[in-house]
């Protein structure tokens, strides 16, 4: 086996490639790169949303929604299928193909629409264990009963946080897409993770999780069933993995108490990036998991991604343009220093110092 040629202190200065074996693509890091002048757009920092209802908000308790349905009073969290479905569960049949070229077939999905809590103002940052408990059983629920269904292939849970991110509601909710087919990233995933299986006979997150918690530069924060990285191949400037210390492939095989764990792991990080610029951090995030096809998918071990665009102020915005879109993403701050802010953010909120 070849020893991995690493040195630290050069990877802080040198610009390089660093391979990314999840979904097999290449990044570029310039870390000389962050000296620069930065003349690019400035964003107005985000701002925290101050009362726990809003009457004009479409995801607050008893207020109308857009499609004309009217929220219950709900008291924890609450789900509904989404009034503007990008997908729709019994479409009419499309199959499209002109000399392989103009190819076309159906999709069907379920889109929900997820909220937290009731409260307008409550993020995952600022919740107590019981409240992100219940957020935690939702998802392990909606997983089971859209994974069940005989035609979906896939359910994703994902958050669109913030204005930049292109989050139509600051309300706190998630969306899931329960699908028909295997969706591009976890298709790449699926392949990786399996070809890995299949030449290493274990599994690669779990080589990888081994890896990162020797070197520990990029661990972030951990508690006894999750830990979360900022891992070598990211593009993001502060983009993390969150991956469980048992090998299991979906939400549904969570055991009741690392259901806990797992909201008290995201609090953590969720603070952390708070504190970076002391505002509320926009990103995307979501869980990846096994397909529900029906198979086993030993090779599958469930994580979270999380991808947020601030670079390096609360105003100042990363973009994936030129290079990055035609050639190679590339980031200028490594992945080692960023995790190192991340540790240094602490798990007090920002907001809750004064109190503290
Ligand atoms: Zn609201
Ligand atoms: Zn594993
Ligand atoms: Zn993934």
């Amino acid at each position: 086996m070849s020893q991995p040629n690493i040195n630290l202190p050069d990877l802080q200065k040198v610009p390089h490639r660093r391979f990314n074996p999840l979904i097999r693509q290449w990044v570029v890091v310039s870390p000389q790169r962050t000296q620069r002048p930065w003349r690019g757009k400035v964003e107005h920092p985000p701002a925290v949303p101050r009362h726990a209802y809003d009457p004009d908000c479409y995801l607050c308790p008893g207020n109308p929604r857009a499609g004309g349905a009217r929220n219950p009073t709900y008291s924890s969290t609450f789900f509904f299928d989404n009034d503007y479905p990008g997908l729709l569960p019994d479409p009419p049949q499309v199959d499209v193909n002109e000399s392989e070229l103009l190819v076309a077939g159906t999709e069907r999905g379920v889109c929900r629409v997820l909220c937290f809590s009731p409260r307008h103002d409550l993020t995952i940052a600022r919740m107590s264990a019981a409240e992100l408990q219940q957020v935690v059983d939702a998802w392990v629920e909606q997983s089971q009963s859209l994974g069940s269904l005989d035609w979906v292939q896939h359910v994703q849970i994902f958050e669109n946080r913030g204005e930049i991110m292109g989050a139509s509601n600051p309300h706190p909710h998630c969306q899931i897409w329960a699908v028909s087919h295997l969706p591009n990233e976890a298709t790449r995933e699926q392949t990786s993770q399996q070809e890995y299986g299949d030449q290493h006979h274990s599994c690669l997150l779990c080589d990888y999780l081994k890896l990162e918690m020797g070197h520990k530069e990029r661990i972030v924060c951990e508690n006894e069933a999750f830990v979360v990285l900022v891992p070598y191949w990211a593009v993001w400037p502060f983009e993390t993995l969150l991956v469980s210390r048992r090998h299991f492939g979906g939400m549904d095989e969570l055991a009741p108490r690392e259901r806990g764990l797992l909201g008290d792991i995201l609090k953590r990080l969720t603070v952390r990036y708070d504190n970076v610029f002391e505002v509320p951090f926009p990103y995307t995030m979501g869980f990846h998991q096994r397909p529900t096809d029906g198979q086993q998918h030993p090779e599958w071990h469930l994580h979270a991604h999380y991808y947020p665009p601030l670079l390096r102020s609360a105003t100042v915005q990363k973009f994936m343009v030129g290079y990055e879109m035609l050639a190679t993403p590339q980031r200028d701050i490594t992945p080692e220093s960023a995790a190192a802010r991340l540790r240094e953010a602490g798990e007090v909120h920002y907001l809750d110092r004064n109190s503290a």
